[in-house]
């Protein structure tokens, strides 16, 4: 098994437990928002930041159902 070499400005700090098993996804929402997710795999813990402002999960699922399908 191999480790894929992580650049340090991806690597990310669980904010609750402050582990480092942390995966960061960058996603576009539906409504053209950027929004990075992260999943800390320690803790269970989520959190979704906008340009550096954190969101709530329900902003993001607001953001995530504004265009109807
Ligand atoms: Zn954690």
């Amino acid at each position: 098994m191999s480790l894929v070499t992580t650049p340090t400005s991806q690597l990310a700090t669980c904010v609750a437990c402050h582990g480092i098993r942390v995966t960061r996804i960058t996603m576009t929402l539906t409504d053209g928002s950027v929004v990075d997710f992260a999943s800390c795999h320690s803790c269970e813990h989520k959190t979704w930041t906008q340009q550096g402002t954190g969101l709530d999960v329900s902003d993001v699922l607001r953001k995530a159902q504004k265009i109807k399908v």
